[in-house]
């Protein structure tokens, strides 16, 4: 590390991600690193997608640290998180996609914060995959955030025809896995996957960030 490097980390000392704690370097502090609510495969079914994982559930510090990451500008969280990602696309879903895109916010709101945040990941988690995401879906209809809609049908009838495929090429005969930050219900999600199958896509996969522990109980109670 160079001069004005040493002095940038003196200033601002990398911390933990989840818990704040100062670090010597890196982004995870050893006890968050085996202590987070880890997930894995979220099991369900109806949906358009064939399977979901996610390392992490939605809860507690990893909910303040996606927070952050989404509303408050902090995008370095995508190196660590995109890290966790790439963890658990290879342990899950080696080998069952052979095409890497994401869930795309619509065009006002990439104007209001300034970055899209599932493409970060989707980049971050990709290039350690060793695979160039394409940009394979838009959001041509402007939703209210689904966070704010509260039934599962009524996030399903939110996002309904909300997104398009850019070009049917880059998906046609394809296993594509999908990429987006936080999971719920699976509605945005399962609305992309139909898309992408409509447009001629073979399979959807996905990977989240984060899953909320809702995701699996609520497919189990139904
Ligand atoms: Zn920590």
């Amino acid at each position: 590390m160079g001069l004005p490097g040493r002095v940038a980390s003196l200033l601002f000392p990398p911390r933990c991600m989840f818990c704040r704690r100062i670090l010597d370097e890196g982004w995870i502090c050893p006890s968050c690193r085996e202590g987070l609510p880890r997930c894995g495969e979220i099991r369900g079914h109806g949906e358009f997608f064939s399977r979901c994982v996610a390392p992490l559930y939605y809860t507690g510090t990893v909910r303040s640290a996606l927070l952050g990451f989404k509303f408050r500008g902090k995008r370095g969280r995508a190196v660590g998180l995109g890290e966790l990602m790439a963890q658990t696309v290879r342990e899950e879903l080696a080998g069952e996609f052979d095409t890497v895109t994401w869930v795309p916010i619509s065009a006002r709101r990439l104007r209001a914060r300034g970055f899209d945040q599932s493409e970060l990941l989707c980049r971050e988690t990709a290039g350690r995959l060793g695979v160039t995401p394409v940009r394979a879906l838009r959001k041509i209809r402007h939703t209210p955030a689904n966070s704010t809609v509260r039934t599962p049908e009524g996030r399903a009838a939110n996002v309904l025809g909300a997104y398009a495929v850019t070009d049917p090429g880059l998906v046609r005969g394809r296993r594509v896995l999908l990429i987006d930050d936080i999971r719920t219900t699976g509605a945005t999600l399962s609305e992309c996957a139909r898309t992408l199958l409509m447009a001629g896509a073979a399979e959807v996969v996905c990977a989240v960030a984060a899953a909320a522990p809702s995701a699996n109980r609520w497919k189990k109670d139904r």
